[in-house]
């Protein structure tokens, strides 16, 4: 594959970028997956709450790439946290994707007023140690969820999947997620297409290089150590948003992105999910 890995604190290699399929409707998630990994994808983010895990799961499977060579990364959804309903949740992704093993699973949202994170990821560990998936992890956890939870389980998250874009740049979770040896993941990388790709500063370094806005943004995350997961559905945009490996950022252009910080999110605050 043509996308680098990371190392997981666990040792297992994750593509540092990635395929996300929010949004894309069930009918439609085998296409857009088969594209992508004709473009050279092999890593596919969804999640059960996105109801597509059987057409990304179709798009796998015709793709004819040999299991090993993928990474499959679904999220457990809110109303099935708790230890019971969490293994039975999981059983059903696994139907859905028509797997025996996920690569990651995460735990969608912390929901931290109804207090279910902690036996919830108990039995990820046990998934874990059942060899039904290959790494843990979180999302949308702020440090004091990961805090507790690291307290009261055994094994620390691979990985914390958070709204991450120049717009909102989380620099003190990516602090943190360093300080604990979990990969950052970032959602809604291109700030959903919303804005981002016009601001003037994007769009002229993207002029430098001769390459897109999208291409720049992208590239800002990969050189930071992010790992990303875009989303389109445009065979075009599919490629382009592969085609990162090509050029690098200089330190003047991460520092005008940098710049560009507002701490504003697209989606929903942690806390305030429940
Ligand atoms: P994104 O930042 O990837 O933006 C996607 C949108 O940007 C597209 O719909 C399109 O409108 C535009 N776009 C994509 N490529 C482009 C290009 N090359 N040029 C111009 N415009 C382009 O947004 P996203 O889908 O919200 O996030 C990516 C993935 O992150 C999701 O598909 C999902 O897998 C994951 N995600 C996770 C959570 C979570 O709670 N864990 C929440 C949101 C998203």
């Amino acid at each position: 594959s043509k996308v680098p890995p990371i190392i997981l604190n666990n040792g297992v290699e994750m593509p540092q970028l990635g395929f996300g399929v929010w949004q894309v409707p069930d009918d439609e998630a085998e296409r857009a997956v088969a594209t992508a990994l004709e473009a050279g994808y092999r890593s596919i983010d969804t999640a059960a709450a996105y109801g597509n895990e059987e057409g990304t799961g179709k798009g796998l499977a015709s793709s004819g790439i040999a299991r090993e060579d993928l990474f499959v990364t679904t999220k457990l959804q809110n109303g099935d946290q708790g230890y019971d309903s969490t293994l039975r949740a999981f059983d059903a992704s696994l139907g859905k994707l028509g797997l025996d093993y996920v690569d990651l699973y995460l735990i969608h949202w912390p929901m931290p007023a109804r207090g279910t994170y902690i036996d919830t990821y108990k039995a990820f560990e046990k998934l874990q140690a059942d060899g039904l998936v290959k790494s843990i992890g979180v999302s949308n956890f702020l440090p004091e969820h990961l805090d507790k939870l690291i307290d009261a389980t055994s094994v620390i998250p691979a990985v914390n999947q958070i709204e991450l874009h120049p717009h909102l740049q989380q620099a003190a979770a990516r602090e943190y997620h360093a300080e604990q040896g979990i990969a950052t993941e970032a959602w809604s990388p291109l700030g959903q297409g919303r804005g981002l790709l016009e601001v003037p500063a994007i769009v002229a370094i993207a002029q430098k290089h001769g390459r897109t806005p999208a291409q720049v943004v992208l590239r800002w995350h990969l050189q930071l150590g992010n790992v990303v997961i875009p989303k389109s559905v445009t065979p075009s945009r599919i490629k382009e948003n592969i085609d990162v490996f090509g050029f690098a950022l200089d330190t003047e252009d991460i520092a005008a992105i940098s710049a560009l910080n507002e701490n504003r999110r697209l989606g929903s605050a942690p806390s305030e999910v429940n």
